[in-house]
């Protein structure tokens, strides 16, 4: 096979920042993020942070920064000073667009008023929080340290400090949930008004409690024509509501689809800061020492904090590029990778596209190529097709 450009470049666009705070005050059954749970007060907290700004100091960058996205862990179990110190660093160090997209993922339980002012005055623009559920008993089950009621608190509190784009995060598939509780949920979201939702379906991820209790026969989760019911629920509920389905899992009011997740979505190149950060640029993803003790002893050595580094060959941005586009519900126009790659998709993926299209599973329209309806329900399946 023969390529007009070797390998595509995109080193003139907009460079996206992630920042990872790998702390949590606790665990939840759920999760295998990297996150720690700690005391607020501990040096490890303080040295993790004080590492956080030196990484982004020995790695700053002259191309323009369109978002910058702080997830973990719990961004908000820090203290609002340290957030601050935080963004400030990024500020002093990058050339952060004027119109900048800066989001934080909060949790209901670590947040306050008072936290969401200095963040807002600090410059975040955006909050992301992880209400998961209103059904109080889903929370316990889910060992989520606040109740339904203070996740709406959180949300007025965000509010009331200015905040004018806010999602919510919710999950649906979980322990003994059915119908009516998804529904419920998801009206009370409704109501609140966020501007944007993510709900995802709950994996079961290895290491995890409710991993082990799966094992041992202890975890009554949903069908999965039920779980596929509440996510054509999702679509209905929220799209009579006025939000744009604009991703397989979000969902945005006009004007506030996430600035962030587009570079992901897109395969755009970001860098990425802190204890098991991933960064992607010139063709390579790599991640960061994940043990914030590791983290800040290679950091104060000066040492390579990259554990693990991978080259990606052109197929395999290619295939990326590909998966990643389609998971947008407006589709992937084929310009775009003919622009960035030099070769006909239609050419190159056309086993893949006639196979999934004669299933009903994919569509092409104008040069767009998208996910049916029904490839929308089986998108993971349907879009690892175009992986090498
Ligand atoms: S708060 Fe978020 S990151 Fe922390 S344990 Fe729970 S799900 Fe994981």
């Amino acid at each position: 096979m023969t390529y007009e450009t070797e390998y595509p470049t995109l080193t003139t666009s907009p460079l996206a920042i992630y920042i990872h705070i790998p702390f949590c005050a606790k665990h939840c059954a759920y999760c295998d993020f990297n996150t720690y749970v700690e005391k607020l007060q501990s040096d490890l907290v303080q040295n993790t942070v004080l590492a956080i700004c030196h990484d982004i100091r020995a790695n700053s960058n002259s191309r323009p920064i369109s978002s910058i996205f702080f997830g973990g862990g719990t961004p908000t179990f820090l203290s609002g000073e340290n957030l601050e110190l935080i963004i400030n660093t990024v500020f002093d160090n990058f050339d952060v667009s004027r119109d900048a997209e800066i989001s934080s993922e909060a949790n209901p339980g670590s947040s306050d008023a008072q936290k969401f002012q200095k963040m807002h005055s600090a410059g975040f623009n955006r909050l992301s929080i992880g209400v998961q559920s209103f059904d109080d008993e889903l929370l316990v089950a889910l060992d989520r340290f606040h109740t339904s009621d203070e996740a709406e608190s959180a949300l007025i509190a965000a509010r009331a400090a200015g905040f004018e784009n806010l999602n919510l995060d919710l999950m649906f598939g979980l322990p003994k949930q059915n119908l009516d509780h998804w529904g419920a949920t998801l009206e009370r979201a409704i109501s609140i008004g966020t501007e944007h939702l993510s709900l995802y379906a709950l994996t079961l991820e290895p290491g995890t409690r409710f991993e082990r209790l799966q094992a041992g026969g202890k975890l009554e989760l949903p069908e999965e024509d039920i779980e596929l019911e509440m996510y054509e629920r999702c679509i209905y509920q929220l799209t009579h509501a006025g939000y744009e389905h604009y991703e397989v899992s979000n969902f945005a009011k006009p004007g506030y689809r996430s600035r962030h997740n587009q570079v992901y979505w897109r395969n755009e190149e970001y860098l990425g800061f802190g204890p098991g950060a991933v960064s992607y640029m010139d063709g390579r993803r790599w991640k960061r020492e994940r043990l914030p003790v590791r983290y800040i002893r290679k950091m104060n050595l000066t040492e390579d904090l990259a554990v693990e580094s991978e080259a990606l060959d052109f197929d395999g941005q290619l295939g990326e590029t590909m998966m990643l586009g389609l998971r947008l519900i407006d589709g992937l126009p084929l310009a775009r990778i003919r622009d960035r790659f030099g070769i006909e998709p239609l050419v190159e993926f056309a086993a893949q596209i006639d196979s999934l299209s004669s299933n009903g599973l994919l569509e092409l329209e104008n040069d767009v190529l998208k996910l049916t309806h029904r490839g929308l329900l089986l998108a993971n399946t349907v879009l690892a097709e175009f992986l090498p």
